[in-house]
Formats: structure tokens, sequence, C-alpha cells
């Protein structure tokens, strides 16, 4: 089975795996699309956390080609999505229903096999039935989704709020027309890039902001006239969360979705926080929001169709995690059995 594995930083490379045997409440399936995100882009570098040797993917769907024996939910020929992360469900925290926080959490295509293969062996409970016209493109984007969608709960959006997002890549996409789904009025998107920001604009953004030519925090002023409801960091940047605190207005929430690189910080002054009465909240990735992110795709709550995609196959990969790493697609998608 052809792979794409990942041993150590920097050492990425496609190999020739030997499939494992299917335990009996395993699901073999073969991989029809898994997108590139900027998660493998870090593990790849070295700078976010793994278990190689490892195939990396974690947003992928395809094909089940085999059921273990006590699986009784799937059949061979279904079309499946995957969520990656894996829950030990006896901690502290999977008894407080709060699975995202598992001190046992595992991640298909982190610390176990994943989905950047021909075939794929997965635990029956993290699979998730498509429908049957369920669109090819939008099922790479399930996964990343489930996260957003995450994001948007913890954001506490009330309908009429304006609400800054700043970066104008896949995940800043797909957060603005969840804002929008949750009924903000004013949607602002931070995006330095001009396609992007004409995605975005196309994708129902009231305002576009470029970065490099305005100021951004006298823009926002100018738009709300007392602060943003709600500012959301998409891009996970140290330069752009700095900024954040004074986007929001005075009770405001300012949510830290992007993933900024470990270890690296900024000053936040307290009495801004305390005079502003900030709320200040993370978002780490999907609990139990799988389902509702196949069917808000399937209901074109959240559209991908408007962006700009590219498709490899597994032999390209490097090529796949340079387009996403330099930010020249929206979404490099790999097809490991074309
Ligand atoms: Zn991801
Ligand atoms: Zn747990």
């Amino acid at each position: 089975m052809k792979a794409a594995l990942f041993e150590k930083p920097n050492h990425l490379s496609v190999v020739d795996r030997p499939l494992r045997m299917l335990g009996k409440d395993e699901v073999l399936v073969r991989v029809r699309s898994c997108g590139v995100c900027g998660t493998d882009v870090h593990i790849v570098a070295g700078e976010s956390r793994s278990t190689p040797p490892v195939v990396l993917g974690h947003e992928y769907s395809g094909v089940i080609e085999d059921v273990g024996s006590e699986v009784m939910r799937f059949t061979s020929g279904q079309h499946v999505a995957i969520d990656p992360n894996i829950s030990c469900g006896t901690c502290y925290f999977c008894r407080r229903g709060e699975v995202h926080l598992c001190s046992n959490l595992r991640a298909l295509g982190v610390d176990i096999d994943g989905g950047m293969a021909e075939l794929c062996i997965v635990p029956e409970q993290q699979l998730y039935l498509l429908p049957k016209d369920f669109p090819a493109t939008a099922s790479a984007f399930i996964e990343p989704v489930s996260c957003v969608l995450h994001g948007i709960d913890r954001a506490t959006i009330a309908v009429g709020d304006s609400v800054v997002i700043i970066g104008g890549g896949t995940i800043g996409l797909m957060m603005l027309q969840l804002c929008r789904a949750a009924g903000a009025a004013v949607t602002i998107v931070i995006e330095p890039l001009e396609q992007k920001r004409k995605i975005a604009q196309t994708l129902g953004a009231t305002h576009v902001l470029d970065p490099n030519n305005v100021n951004v925090r006298d823009a926002v002023m100018d738009i709300t006239a007392v602060g943003a409801d709600v500012v959301i960091e998409c891009a996970g940047r140290i330069s752009t969360a700095e900024g954040t605190l004074d986007l929001a207005r005075r009770g405001g929430t300012v949510e830290f979705f992007g993933v900024c690189p470990i270890g690296q910080t900024f000053p936040i002054e307290p009495n801004k926080v305390f005079f502003k009465e900030l709320t200040i909240v993370g978002s780490y990735v999907n609990p139990l929001t799988f389902d509702r992110a196949i069917k808000s795709l399937a209901a074109g709550i959240i559209r991908v169709d408007e962006f700009p995609i590219n498709r490899f196959t597994l032999d390209d990969v490097h090529e796949a995690i340079r387009y996403q790493k330099e930010g020249l697609t929206i979404k490099s998608i790999i097809e490991p059995n074309k």
C-alpha cells in the first residue's frame, strides 16, 4: 500500500507500507480524498506534536473496502468520513463530556496511520456515513468544518453582532460563512491577499480590509463605532493575535482559533482586559461536531465550491504540502487512488 510516511522532522516520504490485519471493530477504507492542512505543514517542519513514524492525513474520506467481524453499522461500498480524533472514554475529561480535552487523545494522521495512503484502517466509532450525493470536494472539508463549528460555539455570536475575522484562508472563509449563519450582521475579514479578500466578498463578508493598506484598528472602529462584538483570530500568527484585544468592544469576546507556534508569546495588559471586561476564549479541535459539519456542508450553509483547490496524487505529496505552506492554494487535496 502506497502511503506518505512522516519519519522525523523534514522527512516525509512516499513508501510502500504493509497493511496490518483488520481488527474486529475496525474498518478498511479506500481513501478518495485527503486534505492537507496547516497542522500537516507544522508536523513535517517539526513544529507540531505527533508520534512518528506515522502516515499523515487527518482530513479524509473514502469508500469502505472491508469491515471487521464485530462491525455492525457499516458495510463495504459505503461512503464515509473519518473523525480523526480518538478519545479514551474513561479519563476525567471524557467522563465530563469534554472528549476533545481527553488526557489520552490520539489522532489518525498524527499518532496513528492516517489518510495520505491508498488504504487506511479506522476504528468503527470514528466513522460517519456520508449521504449518497455528498460532493466529493466537500468531503475533504468535513474535518476542518467540524473544528470551525466548535469555534463558532465557543464564540457565542448573537444575531445582529459584528464580527472581525482575522485571516481569509480556508479556516477564515469557513468561519465567515458560519458567522453569517449564526446571525452576524457585520462581518469584517482582514486579509492581505486580494484573491482571498475577493472570495470573502463573494461569500458575503460585509467588509474586507487589507492590513497592508489600512490601519486595521481605525477601520474597525469606523465600521463598528465601539469595536467588534466578537474578534476571531484565524491566521495563527503572533503579529495578528497581538492586535485582537484592541479590535474588540468593551464587553466583547476575543477567540484564538488559529494555531500560533508553540512557545511564541505577546504581552497582554491585564488592565485592558479588566477595564474592557473582555472574554478571551480558545477553541480546540472538534468535540462531537462531526455530524453537524456533514449536515452544514450538505445543506450549503458552508460552500466550498468558490475555493481554489489544487489536487495532487500521492507521489506529489511534497508539492501538495508546499502549496498549502506557501499559501498558493486555499486547499491542497491529495487523491491517493488516482
Ligand atoms: Zn486539519
Ligand atoms: Zn479521555
